[in-house]
């Protein structure tokens, strides 16, 4: 029995899984939410470093995925979205002592029009001699909220202006808040991207979809081993695909390894509930009201491998 139930436990964590993580403002306590302190920025490097985590550009870990090569588990990227000041000032200087590579994703139309608060195209061009440079749209808006022609029209108009002030390509694209569901994501696919992510809990395996990587968000204090925990679960989302047109929440049906006999599901502002797994299919009627504009419904046998659905009102 002991061993079979190792056996179990092994088979949900068969691959090896590589971790990005998402920053976004260094040493700038205006701003708690968004902030991690310059002490915490160095204990988490620390941490990585100490425990033999390997720090590698985001294209490493784009490449393994796309060759469907196993990734391997102490591999971490660092993300840093919105190309705040704060990063070029604060957060840089210790990503170079550390000589750690990042990726920083550009809100275009911050820089073009000088926000006070973004960093100049003359900073990120010298950050990119340390990182990668890539793409964060150009009006930070809420894409699930816009015809496809507006996000194309907001994609290719940040895409062009990159082009031409940096010299080079963007690789990869990051959604504005995190927000996407399948139609913003195939309006984003059209254009030549190696990668898009997400900023959902999970880690990135071989079976990753390139065009859907998970990333995880490190903000404040972060207990980095609860952090590094996290795996992606391979589950086919059947329902539910889209925020309900009634706000509703009536079905959740997901198909698991028939393996998993036990599992706990997520839905925002409710916590979790555990629900019994039948022939690898979760399959529960509900009657949910969903209340916030961002809802995150999530299924994970032990809180950590997981899969989760972004819902957007
Ligand atoms: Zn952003």
């Amino acid at each position: 029995m002991k061993y079979f139930l190792l056996l179990c436990i092994s088979y949900l964590y068969v691959s090896a899984n590589a971790h990005v993580f998402v920053y976004h403002r260094f040493g700038d306590d205006r701003h708690q939410s968004t902030n991690t302190t310059l002490k915490e920025l160095e204990k988490e490097f620390k941490y990585f470093k100490d425990k033999g985590y390997k720090v590698v550009p985001m294209s490493d870990i784009v490449e393994k995925v796309k060759n469907k090569e196993q990734v391997p588990d102490n591999w971490v990227a660092f993300n840093i979205d919105d190309s705040y000041k704060s990063f070029y000032k604060n957060g840089l200087p210790l990503f170079r002592k550390y000589n750690y590579p990042f990726t920083l994703f550009i809100y275009v139309e911050a820089t073009e029009k000088k926000y006070s608060d973004f960093m100049t195209w003359e900073q990120i061009k010298d950050a990119s001699k340390f990182g990668e440079i890539s793409l964060h749209s150009y009006g930070h808006k809420h894409l699930t909220q816009l015809s496809n022609k507006s996000i194309y029209a907001d994609t290719k108009k940040s895409y062009d202006i990159f082009v031409k002030k940096l010299g080079f390509k963007p690789k990869g694209y990051v959604y504005p808040y995190g927000e996407y569901d399948k139609r913003v994501k195939e309006v984003i696919k059209k254009f030549d991207f190696d990668y898009i992510a997400n900023q959902n809990s999970g880690s990135v395996n071989h079976k990753s979809d390139v065009y859907d990587l998970n990333r995880v968000a490190l903000v404040g204090k972060v207990n980095l081993k609860t952090k590094l925990k996290y795996k992606t679960l391979e589950a086919t989302w059947i329902e539910p695909k889209v925020f309900p047109k009634d706000e509703i929440l009536r079905r959740v049906k997901v198909k698991v390894n028939p393996k998993i006999k036990d599992i706990k599901l997520y839905i925002s502002t409710y916590g979790w509930q555990n629900i019994k797994v039948k022939d690898g299919i979760i399959d529960v009627k509900l009657d949910k009201k969903l209340k916030l504009s961002r809802n995150r419904v999530a299924i994970s046998p032990d809180y950590y491998t997981i899969s989760s659905k972004l819902l957007i009102k």
